[in-house]
């Protein structure tokens, strides 16, 4: 409990907070961790990125921004630098990106400035999608060929045109 905002005891279903963390989180942090606890819970299970899963799954689309706020509040508590921490977030980006997919008519959860700040974030977790989307040969199809439009994106975006998107992204989100 020393550095989590919350932990779930699986034995007697039991959540407890760490009120000085917990207190830091945003109102939307707070029911994804919340969410979190429960899947450890509910599906009796110390995996982290099933319980991030489960979470997502709970709160994918019931509001503004969902799924980029679910990745903001894993990027916020999560260590970039430690591999499971990052294979973390590339779960929640990969199941962000299906998620947008199969929800074609409302907006893109991960805007132009994201894809060009974040590529290899976004290449790991189409690889990582690339697992789930074994069974279905169409699926597997779009989603290389959005690997590819994310790579395009990477190397022919002038700077000046990533800076104005970026722009306009943030004049947005604010
Ligand atoms: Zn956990």
């Amino acid at each position: 409990m020393k550095d989590t905002p919350m932990a779930a005891d699986r034995t007697t279903g039991t959540i407890y907070i760490n009120p000085k963390l917990y207190s830091k989180l945003s109102i939307f942090e707070k029911k994804f961790w919340d969410q979190h606890e429960k899947g450890h819970i509910i599906l009796n299970t110390s995996d982290e990125i099933k319980a991030d899963t489960y979470a997502f799954n709970k709160l994918a689309g019931t509001e503004f921004r969902s799924l980029k706020q679910m990745i903001e509040a894993a990027e916020n508590l999560l260590n970039e630098n430690c591999p499971y921490h990052q294979e973390r977030i590339d779960n929640l980006y990969a199941l962000a990106l299906k998620w947008d997919r199969e929800h074609p008519q409302l907006n893109k959860a991960i805007s132009t400035k994201n894809i060009a700040e974040t590529g290899n974030a976004i290449n790991n977790a189409l690889e990582t999608m690339g697992a789930y989307m074994l069974g279905a040969v169409n699926a597997g199809a779009s989603a290389s060929n959005n690997a590819a439009k994310t790579t395009t994106l990477g190397t022919t975006l002038s700077t000046s045109t990533i800076v104005i998107i970026a722009i306009i992204a943030f004049m947005l989100i604010k």
